[in-house]
């Protein structure tokens, strides 16, 4: 497919939960029917997508009769099995590439591609066993983080270490899983920039936003963020150079360290963020519906920020705020469906408008 897909035309999704649903929200905005792919029973996308399938993603019959109803398949969530991407992509083009999943789906495979690109990460090194791990600290020294290399997300499969004493502890805690050993990175600050990219290969960046998190998930993201007008422009590089280097095609979310040595990069994420959620309330054009035109082919919109946004998820009991903030009149509200309240569980977030630039 090179041709624009028309309103009407069926978007496939892999992934149901709330990037899948405000993807959704945003292709239905367009014209465009979703059908999403979940193995979770009652998928937050669900509510508001045209079809759902419900099974693994094992399942290569499903996933070939899925791929069969829809005209382009994208996805909220990078871990889908290599054997179930052939099976896909078989039948269906997969926006964004699967060079991009395959970049990301993996730590060291995605440091790898990044350093090759002449961009800063921390230091990495591989590790299969207390023994590499050791010498991974030898090499790079300590404090250091050691992550699983696959599956890790908001800051699950990480264990500190500030001595080499506490090797042993942090191997255990990695289950056996291959694990990257990174070299702590003194930062000022966190930031991230949403990218995307079209099929015609043109670029268009959203404002730096700056990060912070708590207990490993992200908390606020505040626009603008502080950086000098040089990291601004870094930032837009370094994400452009990324997108360039894959043939791109959708929303893609860099993360970065801020240091005095310049920005590092701490990982990509080849979907919609969640930290660029403010778009939704800052710019004309949002993430959502940016992705969406991307792996449709149609042009990208205006993703330039005309407002200062402060964007807060709403994490388990959060989610009991909601009536207070509903009486706050310049906040804008996105609650994501889910039945039941977790500690940790992402249940929806706000926007707040804090200054309108004209
Ligand atoms: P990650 O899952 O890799 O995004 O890590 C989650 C969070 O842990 C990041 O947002 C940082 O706050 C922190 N972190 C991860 N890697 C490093 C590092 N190499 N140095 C310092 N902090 C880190």
């Amino acid at each position: 497919m090179t041709e624009p897909l028309h309103p009407g035309a069926t978007i496939g999704i892999l992934g149901g939960g709330q990037l899948g649903r405000m993807l959704s929200v945003a292709a239905s905005r367009l014209g465009f029917q979703c059908h999403i792919y979940e193995p979770g029973a009652a998928p937050p996308a669900g509510h508001v997508a045209a079809r759902v399938t419900t099974a693994p993603y094992e399942d290569l019959a499903a996933l070939r009769a899925f791929a069969q109803s829809v005209d382009v398949i994208t996805y909220e969530f990078e871990n889908v099995p290599t054997a179930s991407l052939d099976a896909l992509e078989a039948i269906c083009p997969i926006r964004p590439n699967r060079r991009a999943l395959a970049v990301s789906q993996e730590r060291i495979a995605e440091k790898d591609f990044l350093t090759g690109l002449g961009l800063i990460t921390a230091p990495y090194a591989r590790v299969t066993d207390l023994a590499s791990l050791q010498a991974a600290i030898a090499q790079i020294g300590t404090p250091a983080i050691l992550k699983t290399a696959r599956l890790g997300y908001d800051g699950k499969g990480q264990a500190r270490i500030m001595t080499p004493e506490d090797a042993p502890a942090a191997w255990a805690a990695m289950n056996g899983a291959e694990s990257v050993l990174e070299g702590f990175i003194d930062f000022s600050h966190e930031v991230s920039v949403i990218a995307a990219r079209g099929l015609d290969g043109s670029v268009a960046c959203y404002d730096p936003g700056e990060n912070v998190h708590r207990a490993g998930i992200l908390h606020t993201t505040t626009l603008p963020a502080r950086l000098s007008p040089t990291q601004r422009s870094d930032a837009v590089l370094i994400a452009a150079r990324i997108l360039n280097a894959l043939d791109y095609v959708g929303v893609l979310g860099v993360e970065l360290f801020v240091t005095p040595r310049g920005l590092i990069v701490n990982e990509i994420a080849p979907r919609v963020h969640n930290s660029g959620h403010w778009t939704q309330a800052g710019c004309a054009v949002d993430q959502f519906e940016q992705h969406i035109r991307a792996i449709a082919g149609w042009p990208l919109g205006d993703g330039s920020r005309y407002a200062d946004v402060v964007m807060e998820n709403l994490i388990g009991e959060d989610v009991d705020k909601v009536p207070a903030l509903a009486r706050e009149r310049a906040t804008q509200i996105h609650l994501y469906g889910k039945a039941e309240v977790k500690p940790g569980r992402k249940m929806g977030h706000v926007n707040r408008v804090i200054n309108r630039l004209t």
